[in-house]
């Protein structure tokens, strides 16, 4: 597939081909199960967009039953920044039902296979986004990344993923999750196309109260792989990885010295504690978040006699089993007997991490960690809720402090699996995110 920068530079009747070319290839690869649909809006280049993000006039799933024949009323910010850069939203993506996972399993339109090894997840949520890009079937996409959704499936597939700032990209038109984590950021086949694409949704936006009013200043045309940085390693962190993963660790940190930026050790808390804060703040948020999804005022409606009968039997049979797990989770941390203990607990925890990592930037100007423990996994290989909780313990700090990072691919396993790692950035410097993105990626060439 073309990167998006020569997308960039195509004429209507080429750009006319290449979508005809696209739609045969998307019916080609079925079986991947990428996309949950297959629309057009405009005419500008096509970018596929996560089932999470509002097209106007296009079904809108967040690939769960229950929002079954909702139609999108408006268009997302970012959907709006696309067509202005003549771009445009081309086929839906599948996803973990509601962004609630790690291995897009558990959409209501049936699991995504990972390009690379039928046999093995895409990694999730955003697992179709990903694997259309990886399949080919897709020039870019948009993500969504509550702990990890654009990164953890960038890396099992072999693409980029970024993660923007905590406010830096409007959330105006996503569906809830995580409010206080959400954001939408690219996924593409190399660093460039990333920047290119993250400068156009960035920016602030007065429809979204959490978007920074902080001038975005575009980082594709000041794109600088030669920029000698301090780079932070975790040896603490990493020894839980497994040895694929640490051996592209170690093949990173050499790359990075060839390219002669500075190594530094550092060292952040034991992540058990990410992964607490982020599961109680996570299913606090999206406790509330979904109770909107009544029966009333979107989607799929039970039938029924009463008016609360209509509501639990909608929640019952529109609602899958992780997302109910969930609001069940969620409810309970927020309950008055139980507020202090859980959620206020975890937003103190939550404000350590990220005072920690505030300490390290003093130091640094981007921290080397993985992404996810392994390579991506099998269907089913996670027996428990909490197996697949605790494989997102590399990606949910980032989140929790609200920071930029990119995932990239680095390594490749003996079966050809990819191993991505990420490159972490203090709040809003995506300027040397993609900077010693670019130069890792070069390097690795
Ligand atoms: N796997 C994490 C979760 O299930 C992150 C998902 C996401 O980033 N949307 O909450």
């Amino acid at each position: 597939m073309i990167t998006l920068k020569e997308a960039l530079r195509l004429n209507k009747d080429e750009l006319k081909e290449l979508k005809k070319d696209l739609v045969e290839k998307i019916e080609e690869t079925r079986d991947i199960n990428a996309y949950i649909d297959v629309k057009e809006a405009g005419e500008g280049i096509p970018i596929a967009i996560k089932d999470n993000i509002q097209v106007e006039g296009w079904s809108i799933t967040c690939a769960s039953k229950i929002l079954q024949g909702y139609v999108a009323p408006y268009n997302a910010t970012v959907v709006e920044k696309l067509k202005s850069s003549g771009l445009s939203p081309f086929g839906r993506t599948n996803m973990d039902e509601f962004a609630m996972g790690s291995s897009t399993e558990t959409s209501f339109y049936g699991k995504t296979l990972n390009p690379k090894d039928h046999s093995r997840v895409p990694g999730g949520s955003s697992g179709g986004s990903a694997a259309a890009v990886a399949a080919g079937v897709a020039i870019a996409a948009l993500g969504s990344d509550t702990g990890g959704s654009i990164r953890q499936p960038a890396a099992f597939c072999g693409i980029v993923g970024m993660k923007p700032t905590y406010g830096r990209v409007s959330r105006y038109g996503l569906a809830a999750y995580g409010s206080s984590l959400d954001q939408i950021g690219p996924m593409t086949q190399n660093v460039e196309d990333a920047a290119l694409l993250y400068d156009i949704i960035a920016g602030y936006d007065p429809k979204d109260s959490t978007s920074a009013q902080i001038e975005h200043i575009p980082v594709a045309p000041n794109l600088n792989p030669n920029r000698k940085m301090k780079i932070g390693i975790v040896p603490n962190y990493i020894k839980d990885a497994s040895d694929e993963v640490q051996k592209a660790y170690d093949k990173a940190i050499e790359a990075l010295k060839r390219e002669g930026h500075t190594i530094v050790e550092v060292s952040l808390m034991d992540a058990k504690y990410d992964i607490a804060a982020y599961y109680i703040t996570a299913m606090a948020e999206a406790s509330t978040n979904l109770s909107r999804y009544d029966g009333v005022r979107y989607g799929f409606r039970a039938e029924a006699k009463s008016l609360k009968e209509m509501y639990q039997k909608t929640r019952t049979e529109g609602f899958g089993d992780e997302v109910k797990r969930r609001i069940l989770l969620g409810t309970f941390v927020l309950s008055s007997g139980y507020y202090d203990a859980y959620y206020i607990k975890a937003q103190k925890v939550r404000y350590l991490i990220k005072d920690e990592y505030k300490k390290v930037f003093e130091e640094v100007d981007l921290i080397l960690s993985p992404v996810a423990p392994t390579v991506a996994f099998e269907f089913g290989s996670k027996k428990s809720p909490l197996e697949m909780y605790l494989s997102d313990v590399y990606t949910i700090g980032v989140n929790l402090a609200g920071l930029p990072a990119i995932s990239l691919p680095v390594d490749e396993t003996k079966e050809g699996l990819p191993v991505g790692l990420q490159l972490i950035g203090k709040h809003f410097d995506e300027q040397s995110v993609f900077d010693g993105a670019m130069s890792l990626e070069r390097a690795l060439k």
